[in-house]
């Protein structure tokens, strides 16, 4: 494009001293790094436009660029520094006119558009792009400009849309690829598999085992730190990128493999998706708000090796959900000499009794929900050990018949326990040895070269 033609063509009369007084803004925009890095000559374009203001008569020192915004998209101000700078200089009136590529493009969201051409038309700022030079106070112009915002904001919806779709399809096909949880690999014809070093899967399923048999997160990351047993994690990225590394693992790690779908060798895409209510700038607000299984947008059953079965994993996510304090779950024992601490729900009002101790120790069920609440009265209270008393006989009482079994089965568990723990150890053992062997046939053979 030849940049003297265009100029020559663009009519000038309603530039005036007074927006001569004032800056010319360049804004250059480019959506993405990828963009920038590809567009070297539309970029380079934006910067020429530095000669167009001074070609329509601004002084070199009276031109402005604004480039704070390369490699950010267009769809939102959020995060574009450089177009809030323009808007407030425009603001502060320090502004006589607007230059861009496509003025459109400066703001892909009409919101942000139409603000721009509100304070504008308010300051008496131009605007101006590759077709010519508007001033969003004359009705005409500003009827054109918004036609413009409007389109390009048609245009970023149907490449969203078919982005999206894409995406869609490809996940629908199960195709769509995502981070593997760990104990999984991918092959590199993209089937997914176990994790081929034996301990990581083996730490895998007794974590799945575990939670079956104690019931809480907590409990289970006990038992894991008290046996030193680490997760083996495939790294994501860096030099080491595929290679297994050992790591301590953590309630957060713990809590998503109980809930991620895919060691039900399920394929899900959708599970997490945006809710524009809670979508807030930056994190923690994300926005992402975990769906139910029935409104993830692809689920497709037995897709690859499963850990455990479908059932399982609803179990776990049900445990999970009682294990939440609150009113209308039904609770985990907490800590405490009271047996049923955390356990005892008030049938008057339906809300979970808290524990009092005594300075003799003696715990105390309380009701004090509505109290603490709401400044209401104490619902109810009754003495702890009567209560447990009673609790116990009959717990006592309804195992007596199958005590024997039990404590079979408690012995076999032991037993079970006791071996994968020492198969574990077994494991460790020999990769040491091997990192032993390697380390001492790499020293050797440094030793032999020199
Ligand atoms: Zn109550």
């Amino acid at each position: 494009m030849n940049l003297k033609d265009e100029i020559s063509s663009w009519p000038s009369d309603k530039i005036q001293a007074s927006h001569l007084d004032r800056l010319a803004a360049v804004y250059v925009r480019q959506s993405t790094l990828q963009q920038v890095s590809e567009h070297q000559e539309s970029t380079r374009l934006q910067y020429g436009l530095a000669n167009r203001a001074k070609a329509l008569g601004w002084q070199p020192e009276r031109v402005l660029i604004i480039d704070d915004d390369l490699g950010k998209s267009g769809s939102s101000v959020e995060g574009r520094v450089g177009f809030q700078r323009l808007v407030s200089e425009v603001g502060l009136n320090h502004v006589g006119l607007i230059l861009g590529i496509e003025m459109s493009r400066l703001a892909r969201s009409s919101k942000d558009w139409h603000q721009l051409l509100e304070i504008c038309a308010l300051f008496g700022t131009l605007i101006a792009d590759l077709d010519g030079i508007y001033d969003p106070s004359h009705y005409n112009d500003r009827l054109l400009l918004g036609l413009k915002g409007s389109f390009s904001e048609i245009e970023l919806h149907v490449l969203k849309q078919r982005m999206l779709q894409g995406r869609l399809n490809k996940a629908q096909r199960g195709e769509l690829g995502f981070h593997l949880p760990i104990g999984y690999v991918r092959r590199p014809s993209g089937d997914i598999c176990f994790d081929p070093d034996e301990q990581a899967q083996q730490v895998i399923r007794l974590i799945f085992r575990k939670f079956e048999e104690l019931g809480t997160v907590h409990a289970v990351l006990r038992y894991l730190a008290l046996h030193q047993i680490q997760l083996g994690v495939r790294a994501l990225h860096g030099a080491n990128k595929g290679e297994l590394e050992w790591r301590r693992p953590s309630r957060s790690t713990l809590l998503s493999l109980l809930n991620h779908p895919a060691y039900t060798g399920a394929y899900t895409y959708g599970r997490k998706q945006i809710d524009p209510r809670k979508h807030k700038a930056g994190r923690p607000h994300t926005g992402l708000v975990v769906k139910p299984p029935e409104e993830w947008l692809v689920l497709i059953k037995n897709h690859h090796p499963a850990y455990i079965s479908w059932e399982q994993y609803q179990q776990n996510r049900a445990q999970l959900k009682a294990n939440q304090n609150r009113a209308n779950e039904r609770g985990n024992a907490r800590q405490g000499r009271a047996l049923l601490s955390g356990l005892v729900v008030c049938q008057r009002c339906g809300n979970r009794m808290s524990v009092q101790y005594h300075r003799r120790g003696a715990p105390r069920y309380v009701c004090r929900r509505e109290a603490a609440e709401h400044g209401g009265p104490l619902c109810q209270c009754l003495s702890g050990d009567c209560l447990d008393e009673y609790v116990t006989e009959q717990v006592l009482a309804a195992l007596k018949p199958a005590a024997i079994e039990l404590s079979l089965s408690v012995a076999m568990q032991v037993e079970q326990n006791r071996y994968e723990l020492d198969q574990l150890w077994k494991q460790r053992l020999e990769r040491a040895k091997f990192e032993a062997e390697r380390a001492g046939r790499h020293y050797r053979f440094i030793g032999v070269s020199i």
